[in-house]
């Protein structure tokens, strides 16, 4: 059985979009692309779905959640949390103090919410931080395919030793249909140093999905230059990490990153606000990609990255929402309007889309699966409806500035409407 799916736009990733345009699928992939009447003549028998004034586009790639906090906003008003946006340090510690009071339970609800938040808004794939690794059941039902990263943190090495026989434990019995499990060491301030090697060692040593905060804020490159500033004085403090406080190491994220043999090809960086142009020329020298959080950041109130320099130097760039402790919604159509705004000296809205398409694709390895519209890709795709035409030239400079809020009529995947 084929079904050709058309609408007024059929909105490709690097083809301008094409009015009255249709796709024919078989099998759940997409096989080809054209006018309506072309695909009706390459598959004479074939159903027709027709979704008249609408857009059809590739489904989204949300390269960085933590789906297990999506519930956060509830939790931290129940143990009398702000969410009000804060500086970095400030927000880490109410962070802690909010998951200290929720359960297992509660962590497995909220992944449950998580998932269906994504598909709500057009994604498809995510690249999700798992802290709770019972958590990993959670996503065997879910329609939405990418990476698990499993994250770990600690500094006493006794306890580092136990996480990563855990760490290793999920890694080798646990199989979740669509998803590969990746290792996530958390960030440089938060990690023993040489457990940081380690968890690297094993993701090169096994080809594992990798993915690390870095570069995130002005506390973490005092940390990491000077081993002062608020992360010691504030967090260190609250944890009882004093006995590990750093030496000042006068290095910068990318250099200590690389020194502890965490700069590779295909690594996920995340943040990378705090980036020098001799870092950004290492991390693209590397073939390491890098998830921009445009609105985690502004929330945070960390600063805003050097996309122009980032795109010059061709390093390969995602999109992610990170979690709700630190955003407003896991919509992507939500992160790209206002990612339009605060990049808009540096990226057009082919770019922009890009970012969370092609690149979000090419992040998670799904780049011969997702992004696009092409044969040969996955049947899957979203559809928003459209109470009036749009211009087909600023078609997706409209959908972006358009996008806070942006509601999906339709999501196929692999050729099944999942909402
Ligand atoms: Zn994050």
């Amino acid at each position: 059985m084929s079904t050709i799916y058309c609408a007024r736009h059929l909105l490709y990733t690097q083809a301008p979009p094409l009015d009255g345009g249709a796709l024919l699928e078989q099998k759940g992939r997409i096989v080809a692309l054209g006018s309506l009447n072309e695909m009706k003549k390459s598959a004479p028998g074939a159903r027709v779905v027709d979704f008249g004034e609408a857009v059809l586009l590739p489904t989204f790639i949300n390269a960085h959640t933590h789906l297990e906090l999506s519930h956060y906003p509830a939790w931290a008003s129940a143990v009398g949390v702000s969410s009000a946006p804060t500086g970095f340090v400030d927000w880490i510690l109410r962070l802690i103090k909010v998951k200290r009071s929720v359960n297992p339970e509660m962590m497995n609800e909220a992944i449950r919410y998580g998932l269906r938040l994504c598909l709500e808004s057009g994604t498809a794939a995510i690249g999700d931080i798992l802290s709770w690794f019972g958590g990993c059941a959670t996503y065997a039902d879910t329609p939405l395919c990418g990476r698990i990263f499993l994250e770990s943190l600690g500094q006493d090495l006794a306890l580092t030793q136990k996480l990563y026989q855990q760490l290793d434990a999920v890694l080798q019995q646990q199989e979740i249909s669509n998803f590969e499990l990746g290792i996530s060491p958390h960030s440089p301030y938060t990690i023993r140093p040489k457990y940081m090697r380690q968890l690297f060692e094993r993701c090169r040593r096994d080809h594992l999905a990798c993915s690390i905060h870095i570069a995130e804020s002005v506390a973490e490159t005092d940390f990491l230059n000077s081993g002062e500033g608020e992360l010691v004085e504030k967090l260190y403090a609250a944890v009882n990490w004093h006995q590990y406080r750093p030496e000042a190491r006068m290095m910068r994220p990318i250099e200590f990153l690389d020194e502890r043999g965490g700069l590779f090809a295909d690594q996920l960086l995340v943040h990378g606000v705090q980036l020098s142009r001799s870092e950004i020329k290492a991390i693209a020298a590397a073939g390491a990609q890098l998830v921009l959080c445009p609105r985690s950041n502004a929330h945070l109130q960390v600063g805003t990255a050097p996309v122009a320099d980032l795109k010059q130097a061709g390093v390969g760039l995602a999109l992610g929402t990170d979690s709700l402790a630190s955003n407003q919604s896991l919509s992507l159509w939500d992160e790209l309007s206002f990612a339009a705004k605060v990049y808009a000296d540096a990226l057009s809205a082919d770019e922009l889309f890009a970012l969370a398409t092609t690149g979000g694709a090419r992040a998670l390895g799904l780049q011969n699966q997702l992004g696009e519209l092409k044969p040969g890709l996955r049947c899957s795709f979203q559809v928003v409806r459209r109470k009036e035409p749009l211009r087909t030239r600023t078609l997706v400079e409209t959908l972006i500035a358009e996008g806070q809020g942006q509601k999906i009529d339709t999501l196929i995947l692999d050729g099944v409407s999942v909402l």
